[in-house]
């Protein structure tokens, strides 16, 4: 009789079970000749996954994702570095040898196989000690899709299934191996809005229950960030971050990544450091102690404004938003890079909004600068 719930000691030998990136550097040959030289899709990527997390990768199309994930799995081989498993070197091992599961955008079912056959499809490959019997394949299928909640649709074929019955099917059928390691590549896009909410917190459940450390690559900041245990930022295959999602929403290192987390988007804002304060405009909205003269990029969080008659800063109004508790200021202002800044208040104060001006207090801590030319960080403390 199989163990239930083998899925919490999803390898054998019991060790953790963290994935090390040394140095993992992949180059492509670029396919336009003209424009020369390699494309580095994965550029000395060096850091750890913890046993039994759920890490994000993230960024925009083309960041390397993919590629680290496929490295990760083995079905690509790198131009330079190592990945660990445990105390594993598996830098060469065949991707059938690392345990690793593996689910993609286009969940790849046989179509003519049941969703029970599907699930089990893994497990028939199984030769000498890993061999199972005929009933603990089925067992272990039951199992798996129990899991992700599938259990009363096993005869169904594919074509009978819903989108996100489908992408449920092809996570059975990644754990029924019970992997050491499972890898998820964007496995929620293809669902519409309200399937991909429900089965993203139907993922962390999963992973919650099987500690499987996880690997869950997407480039919809709010996904990564609703399911992560630790983000990675990514951009043009550089690594720009990596923390907890709320440490990194709220400590960018720089401007692609404080541009790159939150809806509404941060505001962006022209400006410039003088005698330890810091304007937008000619306005002078927050000290800076200590910061030297010159021009840097001010971003403001949505929730980092506070309206305040005579307030330091000023913006045209252009029109108020309700939605439920709070409210959306839009308003314009001269020295932002977008059309509309976009300011969320309390619902409480929308009395305080009349006329065609706005004025506001900005929050220290939902505030930062960054060096105008390298769009770098500037670590300082900011008063009111
Ligand atoms: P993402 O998954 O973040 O969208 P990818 O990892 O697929 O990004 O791609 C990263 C970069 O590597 C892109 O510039 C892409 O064009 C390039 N790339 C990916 N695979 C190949 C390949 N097989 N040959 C050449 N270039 C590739
Ligand atoms: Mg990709």
């Amino acid at each position: 009789m199989m163990k239930t719930n083998g899925w919490q000691r999803p390898h054998k030998k019991g060790s953790s079970m963290k994935v090390v990136l040394k140095h993992l550097t992949k180059k492509f040959p670029n396919r336009n000749k003209k424009a020369g030289g390699d494309v580095i899709a994965v550029n000395d990527f060096d850091f750890e996954i913890p046993d039994g997390k759920l890490i994000g990768l993230l960024g925009p199309s083309g960041c390397g994702k993919s590629t680290t994930l496929n490295l990760l799995c083995g079905l690509l081989k790198p131009t330079d570095g190592q990945i660990f498993f445990g105390e594993d070197d598996v830098t060469d091992l065949p991707a059938e040898n690392r345990g690793v599961g593996l689910v993609f955008q286009n969940y790849a079912l046989y179509p003519h196989l049941t969703v029970r056959q599907n699930i089990i499809f893994p497990l028939q490959n199984l030769r000498g000690k890993d061999k199972l019997s005929r009933e603990e394949m089925d067992a272990r299928a039951l199992e798996a899709a129990k899991l992700v909640q599938i259990d009363m649709l096993m005869d169904r074929k594919p074509s009978e299934l819903s989108g996100g019955q489908q992408q449920r099917v092809a996570i059975a059928r990644a754990l029924v191996k019970m992997p050491r390691l499972l890898l998820l590549d964007e496995p929620l896009s293809n669902l519409d809005a309200r399937l991909r909410l429900q089965t993203r917190e139907e993922l962390k459940r999963i992973q919650n229950e099987t500690r499987i450390t996880t690997v869950f690559v997407t480039h919809d900041q709010e996904e990564a960030m609703s399911i992560s245990d630790m983000i990675v930022v990514m951009k043009d295959g550089d690594l720009q971050q990596i923390g907890r999602p709320q440490q990194v929403y709220e400590d960018p290192v720089n401007l692609f990544v404080a541009k790159f987390l939150g809806t509404p988007p941060i505001n962006v804002f022209a400006g410039e450091v003088r005698g330890g304060g810091v304007y937008i405009g000619g306005e002078c909205v927050l000290g800076a102690a200590g910061v030297p003269d010159g021009p840097v990029t001010v971003t403001v969080r949505p929730e980092g404004f506070v309206l305040k008659d005579g307030g330091p800063f000023g913006c045209g109004l252009k029109n108020v938003e309700v939605m439920g508790r709070d409210i959306t200021v839009v308003c314009t202002n001269p020295c932002c890079e977008a059309p509309a800044v976009r300011a969320i208040i309390s619902a409480e104060n929308i009395a305080q909004i009349t006329g065609t001006q706005v004025r506001f207090a900005l929050k220290p801590a939902k505030v930062y600068l960054f060096d105008a030319a390298t769009q770098a960080r500037i670590r300082c403390e900011l008063t009111e």
